[in-house]
């Protein structure tokens, strides 16, 4: 039982160089957060050594007593935190969530209808390489080429076109609400099943601050690690008790074997502390945040030539840079947000005209920074590094220098080693 830096100093080397890289960089990849030191403990306790295959009270393994625990206390959590009848705790990530909940509600060859990948949809709505696309007959509606904003009226125009047995509302890059209510009347209207993934928004739905899919949706499938915070995982949920037992046999045994029983009590701790007002607190600054970037990137005393903020702004946790009318492309965007220390992504907007691997767009999201305690001000701040940064000869040490400033002033895991 000698410590990692004995037994593996290559991994314990990258361990530490990532806490390193954590701490000294800001991180504005939309979909990463950092999970309390809560949450650290758990996923790394002796929880991983337990077998549970099966559901609290029937488990396929004996000696289940504490993880049992754990698991009805994320269950019950997870229910109470967004207003759901079920819910189910187990996925090990997003797509597998994903993939149980299309097993449960659609038989192989069955149309599904989802936001276009290349518009801001997610690979398991129906991508052609991912088991949802080989899987389904997966159709798409895009997002209108003069807002940008899903229509509705496109919506319901290729639902009544494909008649899907599963329609799909949700996002990977996309900076507005959905219509909830508007997918359901459509769902009805064509007897599809209406999923909603809420992946991105969970933290804002959990903290009120964004319209909640579980009152419409037949399943809610979200992952755990973007707004919400918690570990690198994945739940479901519905208001619906029907769907309840197939939703529960197409996880287990349908998509997976045995629960990972650290992540899942590191989720019901992610829950409770979700269900707090620090919590909301942070969400709240999370939404100004990505409002200031949105508002200083198009700003006229701090634009950068030709860059723009895709549907002009934001209602949620991230900003899509529109880089189609600029001189850089989203790959040497990256790259110098790179250098002067802001982690982010680029990401094709949609009717990008450069190829996927440069894109002409970026992501940038606000949550892990709202984390790690950032207000307006220093939202104000970041923001105006990046629209210089994006600036043709942009003096690249000094940026750096203000980054450093930022990332002294919040100290990420103060004490913490690994
Ligand atoms: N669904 C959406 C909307 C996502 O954005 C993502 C992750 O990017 C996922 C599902 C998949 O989550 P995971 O990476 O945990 O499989």
């Amino acid at each position: 039982n000698a410590p990692l830096s004995e037994v593996d100093p290559e991994i314990a080397a990258v361990l530490e160089q990532e806490l390193g890289r954590q701490r000294d960089y800001l991180e504005m990849i939309a979909s990463e957060n950092f999970v309390p030191v809560s949450v650290l403990q758990s996923q790394g306790s002796v929880l991983t050594n337990k077998y549970a295959e099966g559901y609290p009270g029937r488990r396929y393994y004996g000696g289940c007593e504490y993880v049992d625990v754990a698991e009805s206390l994320a269950i019950e959590r997870a229910k109470s935190l967004f207003g759901a009848a079920y819910a189910n705790v187990q996925p090990h990530s997003g797509a597998t969530a994903n993939a149980a909940v299309l097993s449960a509600i659609a038989t192989p060859g069955d149309t599904i209808l989802g936001l276009e990948l290349a518009h801001g949809g997610h690979l398991t709505h129906g991508m052609k390489l991912n088991f949802s696309g080989k899987l389904y007959n997966a159709v798409s509606y895009g997002v209108n080429p003069e807002t940008f904003l899903v229509d509705m009226d496109v919506v319901r125009e290729k639902a009544l076109e494909h008649k899907p047995q599963v329609i799909i509302a949700g996002w990977s890059a996309y900076p507005r609400q959905l219509d909830f209510a508007a997918f359901r009347a459509i769902a009805d209207e064509v007897g599809a099943k209406l999923w909603v993934d809420m992946a991105h928004f969970a933290g804002l739905v959990a903290a009120g601050l964004h319209p909640s899919p579980v009152p419409f949706a037949d399943v809610v499938s979200s992952t755990v690690h973007k707004t919400l915070a918690g570990p690198r995982s994945g739940f479901i949920l519905s208001r619906d008790m029907e769907l309840a037992k197939k939703l529960n046999s197409n996880v287990f045994p349908g998509q997976q074997g045995g629960p990972l029983m650290h992540v899942i009590a590191a989720k019901a701790t992610a829950f409770l502390l979700a269900s707090q007002p620090e919590f909301k607190d942070r969400q709240e600054r999370t939404l100004r945040g990505s409002r200031l970037l949105a508002e200083r990137l198009t700003a006229d005393d701090t634009r950068a030539a030709g860059v723009d903020v895709l549907t002009g702004g934001t209602d949620v946790h991230l900003v899509l840079a529109d880089l189609r009318n600029s001189e850089i492309n989203g790959q040497q965007a990256e790259d110098a947000l790179h250098e002067v220390g802001i982690t982010v992504n680029r990401n094709s907007v949609p009717f990008d005209p450069r190829p996927p691997m440069v894109t002409s767009g970026l992501r940038i999201g606000t949550p892990a920074l709202a984390t790690r305690g950032f207000g307006d001000a220093e939202f104000t701040e970041v923001s105006d590094v990046i629209a210089t940064a994006l600036k043709p000869g942009a003096d690249i040490p000094a940026l750096r220098a203000r980054v450093k400033t930022l990332t002294d002033a919040f100290p990420l895991y103060p004490g913490l080693a690994q």
